[in-house]
């Protein structure tokens, strides 16, 4: 998609620095990180948000590999938090769906609303 910041990082327009790749997902860092590690998953397919009409075997080939990006990573064993930010509530920035893999460091316990 025109204009869409991680359809051109997936067509390799803009440079990211790439984790894992394959015919229908990327995964490279964010350029912001939360945390030591924190990486973007993406289909290669665009999708605005979670709430797109996305076929369930897109799904399930895009979470599968969060444990590759995770062993990758480094970090299956000790753990992650996978978030998926959604609207505005969700606080969603970037309208091409994406997986945040947060690791090497514990999470805060918190999850709910910001203060
Ligand atoms: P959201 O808030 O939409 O869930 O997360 C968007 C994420 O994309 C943010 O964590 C932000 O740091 C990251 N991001 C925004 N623009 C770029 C970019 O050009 N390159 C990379 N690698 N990450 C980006
Ligand atoms: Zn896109």
């Amino acid at each position: 998609m025109e204009d869409c910041i991680f359809c051109k990082i997936a067509a390799r327009e803009i440079p990211a620095t790439v984790i894992y790749e394959d015919d229908d997902v990327l995964a490279f860092e964010d350029l912001n990180p939360q945390t030591p590690v924190h990486v973007l998953l993406i289909p290669k397919q665009h999708y605005h948000s979670l709430s797109d009409d996305i076929p369930p075997e897109v799904l399930g080939k895009l979470f599968a590999r969060v444990r590759t990006v995770a062993e990758l990573m480094g970090v299956d064993e000790r753990g992650y938090r996978v978030i998926v930010n959604k609207g505005d509530d969700g606080r969603q920035t970037v309208f091409h769906l994406h997986i945040h893999i947060l690791g090497g460091a514990t999470m805060p316990i918190s999850m709910g609303p910001a203060d």
